[in-house]
C-alpha cells in the first residue's frame, strides 16, 4: 500500500505514521519528495490488518494500493483472451461471434418453442429465458420456476441450442446448474457473494451481469469471487446502469467493453435489452456492440411483445430478431469475427 502524508507534516507526525505501519506488521519505506512524503508499505492485506484505517491520522491524505485488488480475472495473469466453452461446443471470447437470445421469461411450451425455433434459425445459438424471475414488485410474474428449466430442456433437445438461464438463489444453484449450460447471474444480485461462490462451484460457465450501479471495479471483483472459487469460465455481462437519464431505463455503458477487454481476459456480453428498456433501440446498441468488439449478445425476444408477462417494452418480435442478425451481418465482418 502507499501512504500519501499531507504536505508540511512533520518529521514527528510521519514517525508516528511509520510506527503504526510496523504495528501492523508492515515494512514501512520512506519515499521522501519535495512537497509531500510517502511511505511504502509493504505486506499482504490477506494476512493482516487492511492499512486503510491509517486515514484515522490527520497528516495521511490517503492510502491507496500497490496492485489493481483483482488478480485472477486480470489480463496480466492470462494475456490471451479466454475462450469458455459452452456446452462444450459453443465458443464464446474467440473468432466466433456468438447471439444468445430467447424470452425475457418462459411463459408456456408454445411461446418457448416458437422463439427457440425462429432465433436458431436466425442465426443464435444459445436460448436464453428466465424460470426464476427478479422481478422488482412481489406482485408481478415470478418465473415458472423448475416447470420453466423443464421447458428449456425441452427446448433444447429439439432445437439443439444450449440454453442460459438465471440463477436467482443460491438453494437452487444444483437444480437450475442441471439445465442450464451457463448460469446467469442477474444484476440484482451482481454482489451476493455467496451466490457467485455457489454459482461457481457448480462448474458451469457464470454470466456475471454489471450491478444496477456498480463501477467497473467492483464488477471485476464479483468476478473474482467466480475464479477465486475455481471456476474459470466467467463472462461480464453490461446491460446498463441506472443514470439520471429518463429516455431509456438504464443508460448502456458501451465504454464496459473495451475497459473491461483491457484489464480482463475474460469475454464480455452486451444486453441491449435490459439495456434501454426499448426495443427501438436494441437494433443499434447491438450494431454499436459488435463493431466496438464484443464478444456476444444477449437479446430477449417474443413471439407477441404486446403479450409478454415480463419487459414486453424492450422484447423484439421474431421477425425484428432475423432483421436484426441480417444487419449485424457486415458489422460482425469489420469487426474481424465470424
Ligand atoms: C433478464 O435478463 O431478464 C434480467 C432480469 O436481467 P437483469 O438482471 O440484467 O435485469
Ligand atoms: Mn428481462
Amino acid at each position: 500500500m502507499i501512504v500519501v502524508l499531507k504536505p508540511n507534516t512533520t518529521e514527528e507526525e510521519l514517525n508516528a505514521v511509520v510506527q503504526e505501519i510496523k504495528n501492523l506488521k508492515y515494512e514501512p519505506h520512506i519515499l521522501r519528495g519535495v512537497e509531500l512524503n510517502v511511505i511504502a508499505a509493504i505486506g499482504d492485506e490477506r494476512t493482516h490488518h487492511t492499512l486503510e484505517t491509517l486515514t484515522v491520522f490527520p497528516q495521511v491524505e490517503r492510502v491507496m494500493p500497490v496492485q489493481s485488488r483483482y488478480k485472477l480475472v486480470k489480463r496480466q495473469v492470462h494475456p490471451a483472451n479466454s475462450v469458455i466453452q459452452v456446452d462444450h461446443r459453443v465458443p464464446i471470447g474467440g473468432k466466433k461471434f456468438q447471439v444468445m437470445a430467447g424470452p425475457c421469461s418462459v411463459e408456456n411450451e408454445k411461446q418457448l418453442l416458437t422463439t427457440a425455433l425462429a432465433v436458431k434459425k436466425a442465426g443464435a445459438t444459445i436460448l436464453r429465458g428466465g424460470a426464476f424471475k427478479p422481478r422488482t414488485s412481489p406482485y408481478e410474474f415470478q418465473g415458472l420456476g423448475q416447470e420453466g428449466l423443464k421447458l428449456l430442456a425441452k427446448a433444447k433437445q429439439e432445437t439443439g441450442l444450449a440454453v442460459i438461464t438465471e440463477l436467482l438463489s443460491e438453494q437452487h444453484a444444483e437444480l437450475v446448474a442441471e439445465y442450464a449450460d451457463i448460469l446467469q447471474i442477474g444484476t440484482r444480485n451482481a454482489q451476493n457473494f455467496q451466490l457467485l461462490i455457489a454459482a461457481a462451484k457448480t462448474g458451469r460457465p457464470v454470466l456475471l451481469k454489471r450491478g444496477l450501479s456498480m463501477r467497473i471495479e467492483e464488477w471485476l471483483l464479483a468476478g473474482e469471487y467466480v475464479i477465486a472459487n475455481g471456476n474459470p469460465n466467467l463472462l461480464f455481462c453490461e446491460r446498463g446502469i441506472r443514470t439520471f437519464e429518463t429516455y431509456t431505463r438504464n443508460t448502456l455503458d458501451l465504454s464496459a467493453i473495451p475497459i473491461i477487454q483491457q484489464e480482463s481476459h475474460c469475454p464480455i456480453v452486451i444486453d441491449p435489452s435490459q439495456g434501454a428498456g426499448r426495443a427501438d433501440l436494441v437494433m443499434a446498441m447491438c450494431k454499436g456492440a459488435v463493431a466496438m468488439g464484443a464478444d456476444a449478445l444477449l437479446i430477449e425476444v417474443h413471439p407477441n411483445p404486446a403479450e409478454a408477462w415480463s419487459d414486453g417494452a424492450q422484447q423484439i418480435t421474431l421477425d425484428g430478431f432475423a432483421r436484426l442478425m441480417q444487419e449485424l451481418k457486415p458489422f460482425i465482418a469489420v469487426a474481424g469475427r465470424e
